[in-house]
């Protein structure tokens, strides 16, 4: 429709607002109350307008065809200029104070020429709420415009803030109205965001001396992969803000992102390497970089030549750029001459990996999480996603309330089931039998796209035969829940118009997760919801942030970048000619496997980039037994890690904030990386390292850049060729498969056809087998694993930032009921033994596990919880079983100490054999 304003003539789209018309035109309106991102209000009055000589507010009025708009109108102008100076006259003089880039308030007074209100108004006193590392409320800077409230409740879908108070006496309070660090506030920082007044700030935001740099980046934490503005004062990170052009996080990012970025310049980062003069008993001392580089380089060189490349094992990073698992990769198969590569993805979802190529035929998820914006059910199965991928976990929240039904699959009441239709709480391990169970509801009921099925999927005769066991009675039995919750689902899940699939580590880690996977893509293939126009597919929550990428770049033991096999003649040919090399043709061990192999002589050397295994693998004192038996341990890192400490070379290496790259996030988005710090002391990123290395080893890895590196990656992986850091430069975040440098990458997949080898989708008939380790008389309870909101995965990097603060040590979570048999409340120390140690740990009292079971994390070296875990793993993939963990539980102290106890440096201890 057509409409002027200021009697210039403008073209706005249906459903447009007057607000939206004077912006189209360019004129410039001040609002208060009004924030794009949420539902109009129009109560500050500050955006009035003139329509036909009547003061409309803008924001909240339906533009009409032919409507004419006066921006200049003066009555509405006055009207205006009224509404904000009796606003101003509530506030005490600083709130003009406030520098106009930080402060909507101040810039709206500078449209008006409004320098102090005419008005004397009486002034709050209500004081300042420190209480919270990264979130300060000013009261008396409170407007009461609700749009903190508004941003909690429709974007980040916590609800944490209201209104208290009435008329002149309205503020904004957090929770029930205490202390802001005690209400239910996630921390995502959006209400600092939107607040137009200064009345909510965060520390890096408030200081008025400008930035001397800001970087647009992706954030190096979770797979979500947020677009983040890192903005740089002295030398550090001053603040960092999400993008409002993310495409992922749409201007939204968590605790982590926004906040913890005060690792970067922790007092204790690795500056220089490390070298041991004697055996693991002599200490770490500091060594130029030529010292360093010449031990790793000769005593690397000396094991492969003495006992042959497949004496070293190699573990690359999720954490890692795109580009430096790519010159990782190729650093084992060139430099080493062996295929024992591999990435931590074997630990989290390399049975995503295997089962969604088993599928559907690409490693990753089925289609772009912009999809999720046109379902009308989701069905959640072992994520957690407001804890673990919280920017996802605001949007399914926002997607609920405006409909979308929901559906849990989860042994634990996580965040998001306190909203679902209907709540699967199965046993841990359990998986394959409830999805079976929904598989045979979704056929028995007619739920299933029939022309689908017979059209585009293969495997459907061989699911009806394993699905004559799984009965809704007999598959519930294996899981534990009343049979009318599998009915419930299958009949959600089979009855919506475009139902998508979440699901995270709670179906891949598991003796049977492959299995898991691939019962789970059942029900999208029968329903016809993947691979279809409007389909909204399978999306795997991917851990860590470039876990997809660690393996798309090919640090895996059987697979080149791209997944291209390195049995394949063809392939290797391939590689060899542009590596002037020889790939080994036999597959490499995979991580679990080097530690055996270690412990048995066969494995000599570790090569570990980035991770700390013997903090974050399963089964860590055996990880330790498997360090120790090495001749040489070499590690990456930008701490003394666990792993570190059992080194004999530590290369001093550098985070996402200080390095040039590409992630590839959870939906397949490669996204760039960029520096906007340099690295402390003689830090350096992992892709210097390994071309250091190899050079002393007498080696040239080529790629000399991280562009050059992935120029190389496209031009030998046809599902990357179309991408290089130019175009992402230029274009912003592609999706892979992108095959040539005029496509766009495909976001949705399969529309065409599946890329399995006969291009239809592959059904899987596979039976429920009971998991690796099951409780007993002597180890009753199962612990299960996973991550809590503050922190992230083995916490090097979120421990040494406030968010400490706001979780400072680790506790475990256990329903009332164990604790009241057990004699504990709140705060008490229990002794959690399985068959390989003991961990002491708080105990915190919640319904959200069940009796039975018990929750904690891996996060904090001093609760080793790794210590506890099984070596028991997916039996296709080698992806341990963390999610379940036989255990008993031995009360230490009772009575009235609290969590502030002190727990030692290390309260593993062996456990019985
Ligand atoms: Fe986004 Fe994940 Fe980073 Fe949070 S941790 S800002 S959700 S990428």
């Amino acid at each position: 429709m057509r409409v002027t304003v200021d009697r210039v003539g403008v073209e706005v789209a249906d459903g447009a607002t007057v607000l939206d018309a004077t912006r189209a035109a360019g004129a410039v309106v001040p609002t208060l109350c009004y924030d794009e991102r949420l539902t109009p209000q129009g109560s500050c009055r500050v955006c009035l307008v003139g329509v036909r000589g009547r003061a409309v507010p803008a924001c909240t009025t339906p533009a009409a065809d032919g409507m004419e708009i006066a921006t200049d109108e003066a009555a509405a102008r006055e009207a205006a200029q009224l509404a904000l100076e009796l606003l101003v006259s509530q506030l005490p003089a600083r709130a003009l104070d406030i520098p106009a880039e930080h402060s909507e308030l101040v810039r709206a007074c500078q449209h008006f020429g409004l320098t102090a209100s005419r008005f004397d108004g009486a002034t709050r006193n209500a004081g300042v709420d420190h209480s919270h590392p990264y979130v300060k409320l000013d009261r008396d800077l409170c407007i009461a415009c609700n749009r903190c409230v508004r941003i909690c409740a429709e974007v980040q879908g916590t609800f944490a803030l209201s209104l208290a108070g009435r008329g002149f006496d309205t503020v904004v309070v957090a929770g029930v109205g205490g202390p802001w660090v005690s209400s239910p506030c996630v921390a995502c920082g959006g209400c600092v965001d939107t607040c137009p007044s200064g009345a909510l700030t965060e520390p890096g935001l408030s200081d008025p001396r400008p930035f001397s740099r800001t970087t647009t980046t992706t954030c190096g934490y979770c797979g979500v992969g947020c677009t983040l503005r890192v903005h740089v004062r002295d030398g550090a990170v001053a603040a960092i803000t999400p993008a409002r052009e993310g495409p992922v996080n749409r201007g939204h990012a968590c605790v982590k992102g926004r906040f913890a970025h005060a690792f970067a310049r922790s007092r204790d980062r690795l500056t220089t390497p490390l070298v041991r003069d004697g055996g693991r008993d002599s200490p770490l001392r500091p060594a130029s970089w030529q010292e360093a580089l010449t031990v790793a380089a000769t005593r690397l060189a000396a094991i492969r030549d003495r006992h042959g490349p497949d004496a070293i094992g190699m573990i690359s990073s999720a954490r890692a750029t795109n580009e430096e698992n790519y010159l990782a990769q190729k650093f084992a198969r060139v430099v080493l001459g062996t295929n024992n590569i591999d990435n931590c993805s074997r630990l989290c979802h390399a049975p995503s990996a295997v089962g969604l190529t088993a599928a559907f035929g690409h490693a990753g998820s089925t289609n772009s999480v912009d999809d999720l914006d046109h379902t009308d059910c989701i069905l959640i199965a072992g994520a957690n996603p407001t804890e673990a991928h919280p920017v996802i976990g605001a949007r399914i929240k926002q997607l609920v309330l405006r409909g979308a039904r929901l559906i849990v699959i989860d042994p634990r009441r996580i965040d998001l089931a306190e909203m679902a239709d209907v709540h699967i709480q199965a046993e841990p391990g359990s998986n394959v039998a409830v999805f079976n169970g929904i598989a045979r509801i979704l056929i028995d009921e007619g739920h299933t796209d029939e022309e689908f099925l017979r059209t585009r999927a293969s495997g459907l005769a061989e699911l009806i035969a394993v699905l004559a066991d799984y009965p809704p009675n007999q598959a519930a039995r294996l899981a534990g829940v009343a049979p009318e919750a599998l009915v419930a689902a299958a009949r959600l899940y089979g009855t919506a118009r475009r139902p998508a699939i979440v699901y995270g580590l709670g179906v891949t880690e598991h003796a049977h997760g492959t299995d898991g996977v691939r019962t789970l893509s059942n029900l999208a293939i029968l329903k016809g919801a993947v691979g279809t126009p409007g389909c909204c597919g399978v999306l795997s929550m991917r851990g860590q942030n470039n876990v997809q990428g660690a393996s798309d770049m090919g640090a895996l033991p059987d697979l080149l970048p791209g997944y291209q096999r390195v049995t394949d003649p063809d392939v290797r040919a391939r590689f060899n000619q542009a590596w002037r090399a020889e790939v080994p043709v036999r597959p490499g061990l995979r991580i679990l496997d080097m530690f055996a192999s270690a412990i048995a002589g066969r494995v000599r050397a570790m090569y570990v980039i980035g991770e700390d295994i013997a903090q974050t693998d399963p089964d860590s004192n055996n990880v330790r037994r498997a360090l120790a038996a090495c001749d040489l341990v070499i590690n990456h890192d930008l701490f003394l890690s666990s792993t570190a400490e059992h080194a004999d070379v530590v290369f001093p290496a550098v985070p996402f904030l200080d390095k040039e790259g590409t992630f590839v996030n959870f939906d397949r988005r490669v996204q760039r990386v960029r520096p906007a710090l340099d690295p402390p002391g003689q830090a350096r990123s992992d892709f210097d390292i390994l071309h250091l290395l190899a050079r002393a080893m007498g080696a040239d890895l080529g790629c000399s850049t991280p562009a050059e590196a992935m120029a190389e990656c496209a031009a030998l992986t046809p599902t990357f060729a179309g991408i290089s850091h130019a175009r992402l430069d230029v274009e912003g975040p592609l999706h892979w498969p992108c095959r040539g440098i005029d496509e766009p990458g495909e976001g949705r997949l399969y529309l065409d056809s599946f890329a399995t080898p006969d291009g239809r989708a592959a059904l899987a008939a596979r039976p429920y087998l009971p998991p690796g380790e099951q409780p007993s008389n002597s180890f009753p309870y199962i612990l299960i694993t996973g991550r809590r909101l503050s922190h992230y995965n083995s916490g090097s990097m979120s421990r040494r930032t406030p968010n400490q603060q706001l979780h400072p040590h680790e506790i475990l979570d256990m329903h009332p009921d164990d604790a009241a048999r057990l004699g504990l409340t709140n705060g008490d120390l229990v002794e959690v033994t399985s068959r390989r140690a003991t961990v002491t740990y708080p105990v915190r009292l919640t319904k959200t596990v069940s009796p039975g079971q018990i929750f904690t994390t891996f996060g904090f070296p001093d609760t080793p919880t790794n210590a506890l875990t099984s070596d028991a793993a997916d039996t296709e993939t080698g992806c341990p079983e963390y999610k379940i963990t036989a255990v008993s539980l031995n009360p230490v102290i009772t009575g009235s100490e609290s969590l502030a106890v002190v727990l030692g440096p290390s309260t593993s201890k062996p456990g019985p054999s």
